[in-house]
């Protein structure tokens, strides 16, 4: 279960569930209430940073595998992740929060480029600071941009949400006596094969100690819900 102590997170918010029900693009309602979920956050004291993913717009790995480059796919896949930011920031204001889009890929005219430091200050201001572009290399997930951006803000916690409300012993789609861990180590993850993250975000989040909560996105009470111990979840740590 997590707890109060936690007070600088960061959230993975990934692409597809930005989609909501469709597969493609952004479903306002749904940007809405991961918006106003934020917001209310940071209206209860919590410092909150965010990545998103891009999924919903565009993968790399989809042009490379019809044969095209991998670094043109990675950056229009990281563009994608940047329309997202946009539109999550947008519809953060619009919910009487403040909100910074900052990316790592260099676009003045769009959003700041990030630096801990600029981003670390729109914490401590209360706003939130959403982090789009990924890492800013191809050949990473925004999985990774998450974990590197909640070491490099010292956030306490990574929360990733998914489609079911934490890690199991087998895939709980397939397996009815699957049964779902509240808490495990990083080592029995990866003893046990579990998927978490892909492995450079699950190593860079082992290295620094940063524990990671996965969640279902889903979950009434959004990671409120799982901060108060109110929602199940699976502590990774
Ligand atoms: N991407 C990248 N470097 C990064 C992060 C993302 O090249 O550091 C590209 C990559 O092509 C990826 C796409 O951006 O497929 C969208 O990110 P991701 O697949 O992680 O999004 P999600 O699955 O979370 O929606």
């Amino acid at each position: 279960m997590a707890s109060q102590s936690l007070k600088r997170i960061l959230i993975k918010v990934s692409g597809e569930a930005l989609a909501g029900d469709g597969s493609f693009g952004i479903e306002s309602q749904f940007l809405d209430e991961v918006a106003a979920q934020l917001v209310h956050l940071t209206q209860n004291g919590f410092e909150v940073a965010i990545v998103v993913g891009g999924g919903n717009i565009f993968r790399g790995m989809s042009v490379a595998a019809g044969g095209a480059d991998r670094v043109v796919g990675d950056h229009m896949g990281m563009l994608a992740t940047v329309i997202n930011c946009l539109a999550l920031g947008d519809a953060i204001r619009r919910q009487g929060g403040k909100a910074r889009v900052f990316s790592n890929l260099v676009m003045p005219d769009v959003a700041d480029h990030f630096t801990a430091r600029d981003a670390r200050q729109t914490l401590e201001e209360g706003g939130i600071a959403i982090c789009s572009g990924g890492t800013g290399n191809p050949y990473f997930t925004t999985d990774t941009a998450a974990a590197l951006k909640a070491v490099e803000l010292q956030c306490d916690a990574l929360f990733k949400g998914t489609k079911v409300d934490g890690v199991y012993d087998a895939d709980p789609a397939n397996n009815p006596d699957a049964k779902r861990f509240d808490q495990i180590s990083y080592d029995e993850v990866i003893s046990r094969n579990l998927k978490v993250m892909d492995m450079a975000a699950f190593a860079l989040a082992r290295d620094n100690k940063l524990p990671i909560f996965v969640y279902a996105l889903d979950v009434a009470g959004g990671v409120q819900a799982i901060i108060e111990g109110k929602a199940f979840s699976t502590r990774v740590g």
